[in-house]
């Protein structure tokens, strides 16, 4: 991620988000959505911040359809943090969308919809 984009007056804050914590599933709080604004009025272009208590901030870019991969980071708008899980690191989190993406779906869909944006490991918990 870029790590000279800070929070600044235009970002949202207290928004409302489709993105969840990665780890837990928890929803997020201290949420940010900075709006990166369109070329035309149709394209959603928005990154999404928020903080989990347990699991710090994460955040996920969606360009007119829901992210590919949430990334976990040091503070809304940061760079790049490494998280162990089960003597993993990781640095990002396939999502819903990323999956359906790269079965090829030609899909239209709605770019904030929470159902793409969860974290594809919790698919296979069933
Ligand atoms: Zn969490």
């Amino acid at each position: 991620m870029d790590s000279l984009v800070k929070p600044a007056p235009r970002d949202r804050r207290h928004a409302e988000t489709p993105l969840v914590c990665p780890i837990c599933g928890s929803a997020l709080r201290n949420v940010y959505i900075r709006d990166l604004g369109g070329v035309t009025a149709d394209i959603t272009w928005q990154i999404h911040a928020g903080e989990c208590a347990e699991h710090g901030w994460f955040q996920a870019e969606t360009v007119s359809r829901p992210p590919r991969e949430i990334f976990a980071v040091d503070r809304p708008f940061g760079v790049g943090r490494r998280i162990e899980i089960d003597g993993q690191e990781l640095y990002s989190f396939p999502t819903v969308w990323m999956f359906e993406s790269t079965r090829g779906a030609r899909i239209r869909v709605d770019a904030l919809d929470p159902q793409y944006w969860r974290p594809q490991r919790f698919l296979r918990r069933g």
